[in-house]
């Protein structure tokens, strides 16, 4: 049966059935009638190739075409119109028509294909497949992508369009193929251009061999020639090389090395003269010379042992800070007894902004010794620190020599910066690395993988800091001197502004009148612009402060509250407490990296499943201790063991988004629980650090430093803290033990007849 479809003519281009091809069309009749074929003719277009581009009329054009179809076409912003065909069955052209003005249509018929006698079929498909992979085999630029199609599929008809839209036949040919009905005579065709494409290839090789053959012949001179290039070369830098090597000789015979040591450098030296300059090797060797050669393998700072004047140093620098002060103050007491004393490792520990640095740094000025500092923040790998094998590419000596040859002494304080943020991952341990580097027995002798010869950094003074023990590997944890560095309260923090901070600023911005501030305002800076337990955002609102007032030229340097809203824009939002007005809210006293702070429990309790659900970030441990302060109080006699019954209890810590973990918050929650139960508030000033054991206990905290400065700098009133802790009470500034009722408890009774039984 006859059917119509919309004729398109591909030029220079011919589609086989099963074969996809890609078009970019730009005329706009091409266009149309891919739009018409989709809209009319269920996506298919009559694909016609015309056998010559002179075609005068319609009579001309081939009676054989090639159903289409439309399998994409995107409208591209250029306007053309990018097209995938895929090519269905040859049919036969009955008839062209007009369809419109420009565009012609065919009316078509399916060809029925003639039947093959099977054996020989079979034969012809052997041999055709035999051949496509001789050709596959000898020839370079084919894939065997079309290998599988071809031994899968038993339809000659297939097997030849498929073989070929995959040769790389000339259009004329392809032509040819289309044209032809008979896939018979199309298969014994093929066998017969494979054939030929094969010893064409064959030819091609040949051809290859024999320039293959000059090339070599050509490339054997240019390698004699570059040879001969290199011998003069050798020749005439003969002289330079023995200046440089005496050079080397000169400053190796000047430094007291093992002998070791001595005799490979001699003959790292020696190897020099040996060696082209246009070898890679000879810029190697230079670099390794240059760098073991330089390093101050016997110089040495004159160290500062004189107390009063280090102690004055640091007094002047920092503000308290007195257990480092005193630990410098013994070391250099006992170093003056006895000068071959090994030095300690201090480890500083506390929250950001709190002095680390700049007391190292001023440790460092204040005995005379040089300073680096090598930041370990996010290393996971060890040879950062001890430096790449001589063999890699690029390989240089780890931060340690580094530092080292910066300071050009061995005696510097080397400070290693946020070691509890290290990584140990698949590329090692560098906590293991740094305890070699560290460790006194082992770093007389220490070997940098670079430098290959050990080197003492016995003399070196090794400071390191972390914001918080925890995440400091233990093996490490075991041979530090920990010292900590707590926040400040808000009177130290005045002290630090007024004998520190403004002073250095004055001195750095060359100032002869000072600022006039009073103590109130310079208070309010500190709680309503700054919120950390250091200093450094401090010392950043005060440089700010500085520059205004001496930019405006106004007459008096005085500073007022008013001042201070319109010069800083924006003040921190600390999260302002607002009273507590209703039953089950509480202050809990927690420790972050940041330094300690008051976190506020929300405990709610209503009718539903019998269960505990916890928001806010909670971690583990936190969730754990949510659960035994449950239990605690299902158990005990404080409340009707019924008002539990189908009810849900709710525990919320603000705020939601920062997360929270740690043991000393139980005593907190259980007061929020029994504050919603016993429909009791309690009051704002009140706030609660401990951990409750089921039976009521109350078991000792960390970080009470800390959690008492923020209980003090936000304005509570009354703690209650584990007995346990009334050791670490000496520790806390005069200030706030003055300034804080200070409850010390062992068991949750105490407080609940504080806060719930006398109310009854
Ligand atoms: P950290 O290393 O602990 O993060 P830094 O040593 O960088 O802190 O100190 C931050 C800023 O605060 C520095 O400008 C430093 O001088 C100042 N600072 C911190 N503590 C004190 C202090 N006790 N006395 C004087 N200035 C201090």
């Amino acid at each position: 049966m006859d059917y119509t479809l919309l004729v398109m003519l591909l030029k220079d281009l011919v589609i086989l059935p099963f074969q996809e091809i890609k078009l970019e069309l730009k005329d706009e009749i091409s266009k149309k009638i891919i739009k018409l074929s989709s809209k009319k003719y269920n996506d298919r277009v009559l694909i016609v190739s015309p056998t010559s581009y002179k075609e005068a009329s319609v009579d001309d054009l081939p009676k054989i075409g090639v159903v289409s179809y439309i399998k994409s076409k995107i409208e591209l912003s250029n306007g053309n119109l990018r097209l995938t065909l895929r090519g269905e069955k040859r049919v036969k052209i009955l008839d062209y028509k007009s369809f419109s003005e420009d565009i012609i249509d065919a009316s078509i018929i399916d060809i029925i294909l003639p039947k093959f006698e099977p054996t020989g079929e079979e034969v012809i498909k052997r041999k055709l497949r035999n051949t496509l992979n001789d050709l596959i085999n000898i020839s370079p630029n084919l894939s065997n992508s079309i290998l599988k199609t071809v031994s899968e599929n038993e339809d000659l008809s297939f097997l030849t369009d498929a073989i070929t839209s995959f040769l790389p036949l000339p259009s004329s040919k392809k032509h040819e193929y289309m044209l032809e009905l008979n896939s018979e005579k199309r298969a014994l065709s093929l066998i017969k251009d494979i054939k030929i494409e094969i010893n064409y290839n064959k030819l091609e090789e040949k051809i290859d061999n024999n320039v293959e053959i000059r090339l070599s012949k050509e490339q054997e001179e240019y390698y004699l020639k570059e040879k001969i290039k290199e011998i003069e070369n050798t020749l005439n830098i003969k002289e330079d090389e023995e200046e440089l090597a005496s050079k080397y000789y000169d400053i190796l015979e000047k430094l007291t090395l093992p002998l070791k040591t001595n005799d490979k450098l001699i003959n790292e030296i020696n190897k020099l003269k040996r060696t082209p300059k246009t070898s890679p090797e000879y810029g190697v060797i230079i670099n390794y010379l240059e760098w073991v050669l330089t390093l101050p393998w016997n110089k040495s700072s004159n160290e500062n042992l004189n107390v009063k004047s280090v102690l004055n140093h640091l007094n002047k620098s920092h503000y308290g800070l007195d257990e480092i002060k005193q630990r410098i103050e013994d070391y250099v007491n006992i170093k003056n007894i006895n000068n071959k004393i090994t030095n300690p490792i201090i480890c500083l520990i506390g929250p950001p902004g709190v002095g680390k640095t700049t007391i190292t740094k001023s440790i460092a000025e204040a005995l005379n010794r040089e300073y680096f500092k090598i930041s370990v923040a996010g290393l996971n790998d060890a040879t950062e620190l001890i430096g790449s094998r001589r063999t890699y590419l690029g390989a240089l000596p780890g931060k340690i020599i580094q530092g080292i040859k910066k300071c050009e002494t061995n005696n510097p304080v080397i400070l290693i910066d946020e070691i509890d943020k290290m990584v140990k991952d698949y590329k090692g341990d560098p906590a293991s690395v740094l305890l070699d580097v560290l460790d006194p027995n082992q770093n007389k002798n220490f070997i940098d993988n670079y430098i290959e010869e050990p080197f003492d950094l016995s003399q070196t003074l090794f400071i390191l800091t972390a914001n918080s023990i925890d995440n400091i590997p233990y093996t490490l944890y075991d041979r530090l001197e920990i010292i900590n560095l707590s926040s400040y309260t808000v009177f130290e923090k005045l002290d630090i502004a007024k004998k520190y901070i403004l002073p250095k600023i004055y001195d750095e911005f060359k100032m002869s009148k000072k600022l006039i501030m009073k103590d109130d305002t310079l208070i309010y800076l500190i709680n309503n612009y700054t919120k950390e337990a250091g200093v450094r955002n401090l010392t950043r609102v005060l440089k700010t402060l500085v520059t205004k007032v001496v930019s405006s030229k106004k007459e008096s340097m005085t500073l007022t509250i008013p001042e201070i809203k319109n010069y800083l824009k924006e003040s921190v939002n600390e999260i302002k407490f607002d009273k507590i007005e209703i039953p089950g809210i509480v202050n809990a006293l927690a420790y972050t990296n940041l330094g300690g702070t008051v976190l506020r429990v929300e405990a709610s309790i209503y009718n539903g499943e019998e269960k505990v659900i916890t928001t806010g970030s909670l971690g583990d441990i936190l969730k754990e201790s949510v659960y035994v302060a449950t239990s605690f109080i299902k158990e005990s006699d404080y409340v009707s063991s019924t008002l539990f019954y189908n009810r849900t209890i709710h525990i919320h810590l603000l705020d939601a988004a920062s997360k929270k973990d740690g043991p000393s918050c139980g005593v907190a929650i259980t007061t929020a629980i029994l504050s919603k139960l016993l429909d009791q508030k309690i009051d704002s000033t009140i706030s609660f650090s401990g951990e409750i054991s089921l039976k009521g206990n109350i078991l000792p905290i960390g970080g009470l430093k800390e959690k008492l400065i923020a209980a003090y700098n936000n304005g509570i009133k009354k703690v209650y803290i584990p007995e346990g802790n009334s050791k670490d009470l000496l520790d806390i500034p005069k200030q706030i033990t003055e300034n804080l009722e200070i409850k010390l408890v062992n068991n949750y009774n105490v407080i609940y007849k504080d806060l719930f039984q006398e109310k009854k």
